[in-house]
């Protein structure tokens, strides 16, 4: 067995227990391979593996990667910072975007995209500076000034833990954005169903899954890194 396929059954292995003790359905999670700091043949790689939800932070990694593979063989997943200009360049890939944030990435959306876009919204639960994402409290009032777009729906809310070793307050973010979208999601809206949580990384992807999350972001403990050896 190779590199990655150990380190796939181990992930399993955690997800899986994450989830009985979760009483959770594995189906119910949903695993984005972040492909952002490996080479497109090693994201080749992944693929076979059986990964078809991928992720980059970078357009530059999206659009390379993105021409590279047969379209509808894999789902590309937008997890980085979106700047509006750079929007034209996401969209021919992306199906869906993690990071939303601003309402002129949202009207860019609106205005170029060909088919219904689903979004995150991207949220800073943690109230770091240096954490991208809406604040709490501005997040209904962005997910209702929406409510008018038609190329653009909120499938969900996004968040990044603290970088802390503090299990307590990682799991309190979580469970921060699980009680907010349950608020979004009882709304009922038309373009917000909001049923999804993007949350959880290599370093805390089983407290996530324990708090509710439906999309788990894993990159180095799937791929390791460039500098760390081979796949
Ligand atoms: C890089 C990245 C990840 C994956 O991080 P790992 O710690 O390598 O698993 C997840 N989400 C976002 C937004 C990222 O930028």
């Amino acid at each position: 067995m190779n590199e990655l396929d150990k380190r796939k059954r181990e992930i399993e292995e955690r997800i899986q227990a994450a989830c009985d003790r979760a009483g959770r359905e594995r189906s119910s999670v949903q695993v984005i391979a972040v492909t952002k700091s490996i080479s497109t043949e090693r994201t080749e790689e992944v693929v076979r593996a059986g990964y078809v939800q991928l992720g980059e932070n970078r357009p530059e990694g999206l659009m390379e990667k993105g021409s590279h593979f047969p379209e509808q063989s894999v789902e590309w997943h937008f997890i980085g910072n979106v700047q509006s200009r750079r929007v034209k360049d996401i969209l021919p890939h992306a199906q869906v975007i993690h990071s939303l944030q601003t309402m002129s990435v949202a009207k860019q959306i609106e205005n170029r995209a060909e088919r219904v876009i689903d979004c995150f919204v991207q949220v800073n639960t943690s109230e770091e500076d240096s954490k991208s994402g809406l604040a709490i409290d501005e997040v209904k009032p962005f997910i209702e000034q929406l409510q008018s777009f038609e190329r653009l729906r909120v499938v969900g809310l996004m968040t990044m833990a603290p970088f802390t070793e503090d299990e307590a307050i990682i799991r309190q973010t979580f469970r921060t954005l699980a009680t907010l979208q349950r608020e979004i999601e009882a709304l009922q809206l038309q373009h917000a169903p909001c049923h999804f949580l993007s949350m959880g990384m290599s370093n805390d992807f089983e407290i996530a899954i324990e708090e509710g999350a439906t999309h788990i972001r894993i990159g180095t403990a799937l791929v390791g890194s460039e500098s760390g050896g081979s796949l």
